[in-house]
């Protein structure tokens, strides 16, 4: 069949077929971890539609908007190859009428970690997935769990705002030595790359620790191992329920988080693990 672009609301409802449709929203760029999330969307519905949109409203002043990459030819054949249906992308200025007024706030949980970081950033997010939603209609979207906050932001949207939509988290895609797979990855240098790796090989480390303390130090170690090359922004051990860090006595689930900049590029990455007496030695 036929993929269909689509890049405003009259060209979604004409693209609308019956049945189960789901949304993955990306800035293209598409490499593997896109297509991790896509399999996953067509497993489940009748009809995937695909959101390519460098979203403004989610870049601080001094971020990279402007050089984020842009490769929407390359990016029609991943979705050809794939069997998507619907490719949407529209114009900022489609999206955004310049006498725009609401928007998504992303509370708390959204000022935090990768938010403190990045001031607006998630409340841009919130903004431009909530407006996804209303325009694709989608049942059912799926988020890759390399972004961890945002997706946890998403499931909090979705929950706070009563949205009639499924969420679907899907597992990070790596590169054969563990760098998360990433459209920003390009910008690395040789040399760059290498240091990167110091990201998941430092929440790798980490996660094989038992206590919270002894967690953050092993990971701290590698991550300084790296040498200056590697400018690190934040390591965070925290509850995936709200991004706040974690105490001592923390049981379940939890997020070790990292985000540092390589060169020119900043780079996010974490990994999931388990805290409590289940982990300990009887
Ligand atoms: P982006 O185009 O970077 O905004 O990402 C679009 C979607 O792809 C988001 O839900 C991301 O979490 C997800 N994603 C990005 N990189 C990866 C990866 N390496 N593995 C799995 N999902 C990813």
């Amino acid at each position: 069949m036929e993929l269909i672009v689509a890049r405003n609301r009259e060209d979604l409802v004409k693209a609308r077929r019956g049945g189960t449709v789901a949304l993955v929203p990306t800035m293209g760029a598409l490499h593997e971890g896109h297509r991790s999330l896509i399999r996953q969307a067509r497993v489940r519905a009748d009809q995937v539609v695909v959101s390519i949109f460098v979203n403004p409203l989610q870049f601080g002043p001094n971020e990279d908007f402007s050089r984020y990459p842009r490769t929407f030819d390359a990016d029609l054949d991943v979705c050809r190859a794939e069997g998507v249906e619907v490719v949407f992308h529209p114009s900022a200025d489609d999206m955004y009428p310049p006498d725009r007024q609401v928007a998504v706030s992303s509370g708390e949980m959204g000022r935090v970690v990768e938010g403190a970081a990045r001031p607006g950033h998630f409340d841009g997010v919130l903004t431009v997935v909530l407006k996804l939603f209303n325009l694709v209609q989608p049942d059912l979207a799926v988020f890759g769990q390399k972004d961890a906050q945002q997706l946890a932001l998403i499931r909090r949207m979705v929950a706070d705002l009563d949205l009639p939509i499924e969420i679907l988290g899907a597992p990070t895609v790596r590169e054969p030595d563990g760098l998360a797979l990433s459209s920003r990855n390009r910008y690395l240098s040789e040399d760059d790359r290498q240091v990167a790796l110091a990201l998941s090989r430092a929440l790798r480390a980490g996660a094989a620790q038992l206590t919270p303390d002894e967690i953050r130090a092993e990971a701290r170690k590698l991550l300084d191992a790296a040498g200056p090359a590697l400018d690190l922004d934040y390591l965070a051990l925290v509850d995936p329920a709200t991004f706040g860090e974690v105490d001592d006595d923390f049981e379940g689930l939890a997020v070790l988080a990292v985000a540092a900049r390589v060169g020119s590029t900043r780079l996010i990455d974490n990994v999931t693990l388990t805290l409590g007496p289940a982990d300990r030695p009887s």
